[in-house]
């Protein structure tokens, strides 16, 4: 029910038409149990499960009447766009300046998010940078305390302000980044606001540190003490980040502000190591590890709290409770956080009962630029570990809700890795592209094939997509050949149906494969034009194909006939993965093959073909035939002997 409304909340602005909002309504409303305990939970949540539960039931009456629906639309709308308004301060900064005032005159400060992130165009880019602008010149009017600490400030993802801000593109990016960056951080020192940097995915965070040392060494910012850095305490770098930061600052006789979180990415993180395959995760994968990771970078904070001025954003009351009793034993100056439309209560009682300074993280804009930060909310208040999702738990009992994480016991494995999810065979290797040095290696790698010709003979040149460089040459199929390729192909394939060990020979040129990389990737630079990730991800596919399809023929083994001859057909987007998987399901099935790859990237396909080889396939099992789809392509497809293409286009 939970996943339900949260695709709903996802989806449901986004919408525009009637018709898919009703399906959209009925798909995530229809057939849930909706009730809730309801001596265990708030006014507000049996008041939405009754509406749900009278929606739901709504959705059961057959036929469905216009009128129920539009009315399911109206309630729908309006219910998300509460849920959007208790996360969101304000549609714009004047709105959310108007409503914070309130709790400013109770002693809060705030920080304001303009709510937009991974710009995909440089036009997106220049809307975020001019929002932050407006955002700074907003406050100035409020900005007149003479610390820092006592004034708004507004917090900013730099994946907002440039469409290619990764690794890749690093020395454009930093170099780009850290100028828009120090005309926003020249703009706040100005009028003393503390400009603060979120902390994004774990794959940014050391282009970040690029830029962010940048801003700490400009000596325009000297004498600024509003630069702001977060930490995130579930990665695993996050301890030594610190000392990097503190030793930036002491170098630059500079003070920043650190504002500790355990980090918002959770899912995404553990999602992407696994799809890539990493056999590590650069978060901490138990809960109470990442818990025990920020006590830890606390009380280094706490240490460096000389240059480092420490903004603990937790709404986890164990977690605040040790914070705070650590930096009033070291008599620095901190400040609590913590996001708007959570943890109230608690930051309530510690200005009013400890008169510790409170900063709310004020998101501000329209629900176009709101999705991926409330996706992120509804995640962490729906997750079981959570603090705030634990606490509404009347079942879980006070001291386990609040227990020391330093006491549980450490988890050796608490996610599979992305080496191991697969049950039954072994994930294709990946690599770490948000590791500098991983990169550089795998570039330094693919470097020694960047020069190779493949292939000095030929009646087609192959040119690169991007420079028209040669990349080698092939030669096309004669067509007065096709008979006897075909007639070759049926003899081995005879003798290929009854074979035994056909699983075993797709897995060996699987691992083939993997040693090729470095050649692979070349080629697929030059001949496709594939950037390194999608050159990485071509590859890997290929060799999940014909790692599946290997356990797919062992199966298989006694149970089918073979039909005889395949004809496929591959197209040039992934040249790699679509001609593997189309080959390894007809040969791991026991048929021949006479592949024709797209004529723009043939020469990958040959080369595959030679580790095809070098593993012991049967040289007349899988023949290439090169050249266009008008010709060669129609030959083979119209051909007497043919009995099975398979064609992707
Ligand atoms: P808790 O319930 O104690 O902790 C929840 C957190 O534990 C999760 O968010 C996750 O980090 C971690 N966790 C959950 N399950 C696991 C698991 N199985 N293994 C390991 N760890 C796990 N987040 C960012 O990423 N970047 C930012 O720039 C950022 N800015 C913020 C600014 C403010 C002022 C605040 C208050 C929060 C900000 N956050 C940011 C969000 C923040 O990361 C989350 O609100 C925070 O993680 C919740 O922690 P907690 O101590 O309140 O709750």
């Amino acid at each position: 029910e939970g996943l339900s409304l949260m695709t709903l909340a996802e989806a449901y602005q986004r919408i525009t038409d009637k018709r898919t909002a009703n399906e959209l309504i009925i798909d995530k409303l229809g057939k849930r149990d909706w009730s809730v305990n309801t001596s265990q939970t708030s006014a507000l949540v049996r008041g939405a499960s009754l509406g749900l539960q009278l929606g739901s039931k709504s959705l059961d009456i057959k036929p469905l009447h216009s009128a129920i629906l539009a009315a399911m639309r109206i309630g729908v709308g309006a219910g998300m766009r509460l849920m959007g308004r208790a996360f969101v301060l304000g549609e714009n900064i004047k709105n959310a300046q108007k409503r914070a005032s309130k709790l400013e005159s109770q002693g809060y400060t705030f920080s304001y998010d303009m709510l937009g992130e991974a710009a995909y165009t440089q036009a997106d880019a220049d809307r975020y940078f001019d929002s932050y602008c407006n955002a700074l010149l907003a406050l100035i009017e409020q900005s007149k305390a003479s610390q820092i600490e006592k004034n708004p400030g507004i917090s900013i993802k730099l994946s907002a302000l440039h469409p290619r801000y990764d690794l890749f593109n690093e020395n454009e990016a930093v170099a780009q980044l850290s100028e828009r960056m120090l005309s926003l951080c020249s703009l706040a020192k100005q009028h003393n606001i503390g400009l603060n940097i979120d902390a994004e995915e774990c794959a940014r965070l050391e282009i970040s540190l690029d830029i962010i040392r940048n801003l700490i060494e400009a000596p325009e910012l000297a004498g600024w003490d509003g630069l702001g850095i977060v930490v995130q305490a579930y990665n695993r770098k996050a301890y030594r980040v610190l000392d990097q930061l503190y030793a930036w600052a002491e170098c630059s006789n500079r003070k920043l502000m650190v504002r500790l979180v355990k980090g918002a990415y959770w899912d995404t993180e553990i999602k992407l190591a696994q799809e890539q395959g990493l056999d590590q995760f650069p978060v901490f994968t138990a809960k109470h590890h990442t818990d025990i990771s920020y006590l830890a970078c606390a009380r280094k904070l706490v240490r460096y709290g000389d240059r480092l001025y420490p903004q603990f954003a937790t709404h986890n009351a164990q977690t605040a409770t040790c914070v705070l009793n650590w930096a009033k034993e070291a008599g620095i100056a901190f400040e609590m956080q913590r996001l708007h439309g959570m943890g109230e209560a608690m930051h309530q009682q510690l200005l009013n009962k400890y008169q510790i300074g409170c900063r709310i993280y004020a998101p501000v804009g329209t629900h176009k630029d709101l999705l991926a930060y409330l996706v992120r909310r509804l995640l962490e208040n729906g997750a079981n570990s959570s603090f705030v999702s634990q606490l509404a738990d009347e079942t879980i009992p006070a001291p386990q809700v609040v227990a020391n994480p330093v006491n549980q016991p450490l988890i050796e494995r608490a996610v599979k890795s992305g080496v191991e999810i697969f049950a039954d065979r072994c994930n294709s290797r990946g690599f770490d592209l948000g590791e500098q040095a991983d990169v550089n290696a795998l570039l330094a790698s693919r470097s020694r094939f960047m020069q190779t010709t493949w292939g000095e003979m030929g009646d087609v040149s192959v040119t690169t997509p991007y420079s028209l460089e040669l990349v080698g040459h092939y030669q096309t199929t004669d067509l007065s050949s096709i008979d006897k390729l075909f007639h070759q192909a049926k003899v081995a394939q005879t003798a290929w149906a009854r074979e035994p060990f056909k699983g075993q020979l797709l897995r060996q040129i699987a691992d083939l494969y993997e040693r090729d990389t470095p050649e692979l990737l070349a080629l697929l630079a030059k001949e496709a034009g594939k950037t390194l990730a999608d050159a990485i991800n071509d590859i890997r596919e290929a060799v999940d194909f014909l790692r599946y399809y290997a356990n797919e023929s062992d199966k298989l083994e006694k149970q089918i006939e073979a039909r005889g001859v395949a004809v496929c057909i591959s197209p040039w987007n992934f040249p790699l993965a679509i001609f593997t998987g189309q080959i390894a399901a007809s040969v791991g099935a026991g048929n021949a093959v006479l592949a024709k790859p797209a004529e723009q990237t043939s020469l990958g396909e040959r080369k595959a073909i030679e580790l095809w080889q070098e593993a012991g396939m049967p040289t007349d099992l899988v023949q290439l035939v090169l050249g266009t789809g008008a010709q060669q392509g129609n030959a083979l497809v119209s051909h007497r002997d043919v009995n099975a293409v398979i064609f992707t286009g």
